[in-house]
């Protein structure tokens, strides 16, 4: 598995397990969970995604129970979180709309939370979860800064951010940004055509791709003609049809790196396949068509 430095401190797996469907799994114990992170462990792939919001505030104490009894696990694993949106369930079911909440107060106590909550010393990285329009990015980059200074964060990044909202930020900061996690698929291809992708290579930024099977929708029918591309091109380069959707997010060059989302334990044995495939030009192009539904001009 190859390692991704996004700063001169943090080096992530180029791959990536999300866990906001953690608690859509039948089993939700700790062993069980153990599982999946040693099946990517396994694999080389280290780093794992999370958000205070996951599960009803709740996947992060998953984790936690898993680090709590296996602490040994920790030093081999990466973890990111994030925060800023405050929802109406959990412990914010008190609340009657759901919000963005960027102020410097919440950001540390949402810090506070996760660390205890997840039974850690440090976050490896925190991300925005969602761009506030009413954050105060003087107050926000600031209270970053501090986290990263202080060693309770290794690292910041934004999430959703576009161009604009990520400048902004940045610009009122010492640390860097240095991931934005955007959504990134083959049926999803606006960050490619929209200047987000652009900026961030521009940048020296490496994206971050949720859902890059489009939460599964690319592979439930598998007899769309996308499916069936996929499959033609997967046999011919010997991997599953999701690997070759994770193959074509590896392809470009921005450096994406795609986090994966699956509860099964045999689809994650099978995450690091796409990294055997280096897609040809013709193929990368043939899906990008049958994907989009729109003719290459
Ligand atoms: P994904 O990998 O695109 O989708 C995973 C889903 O696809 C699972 O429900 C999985 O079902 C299904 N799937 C996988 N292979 C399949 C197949 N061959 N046939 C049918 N279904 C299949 O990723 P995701 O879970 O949507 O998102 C990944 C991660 O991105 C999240 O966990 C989270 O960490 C992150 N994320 C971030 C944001 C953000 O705003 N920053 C938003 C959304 C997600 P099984 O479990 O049955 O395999």
């Amino acid at each position: 598995m190859k390692t991704i430095e996004l700063s001169d401190k943090l080096s992530i797996s180029n791959i990536v397990y999300g866990m906001w469907r953690l608690t859509d799994d039948q089993d939700t114990s700790a062993g069980h969970i153990q599982n999946k992170i040693e099946a990517c462990v396994e694999q080389g792939i280290d780093t794992f995604d999370q958000a205070d919001i996951y599960g009803g505030y709740t996947a992060e104490g998953l984790l936690g129970s898993v680090i709590k009894q296996s602490p040994q696990l920790r030093s081999s694993i990466k973890i990111i979180t994030k925060c800023n949106i405050v929802a109406p369930m959990g412990i914010h079911s008190d609340k009657r709309f759901k919000y963005y909440d960027t102020t410097a107060g919440y950001i540390n106590s949402c810090v506070e939370r996760s660390l205890k909550t997840m039974n850690l010393e440090h976050i490896d990285l925190l991300l925005l979860h969602r761009p506030d329009p009413l954050m105060n990015a003087d107050e926000a980059g600031a209270a970053l800064d501090a986290l990263v200074s202080s060693g309770k964060v290794t690292a910041v990044g934004a999430s959703n951010f576009r161009p604009w909202d990520f400048n902004l930020l940045q610009s009122r900061m010492q640390h860097p940004l240095v991931t934005n996690q955007i959504e990134i698929s083959l049926m999803q291809q606006a960050a490619l055509k929209n200047g987000d992708l652009a900026f961030l290579q521009q940048h020296k930024i490496i994206p971050m791709a949720w859902s890059p099977l489009a939460g599964g929708a690319i592979l439930r029918d598998s007899l769309s003609p996308l499916s069936l591309l996929m499959q033609q091109i997967g046999e011919i380069h010997a991997v599953s049809p999701e690997a070759v959707a994770i193959a074509w997010l590896l392809r470009h060059p921005a450096g994406i790196i795609p986090i994966l989302g699956s509860n099964r334990l045999d689809r994650i044995k099978q995450f690091g396949q796409a990294l055997q495939v280096n897609l040809s030009t013709e193929e990368w192009f043939g899906l990008l068509e049958q994907a989009s539904g729109q003719p290459v001009p």
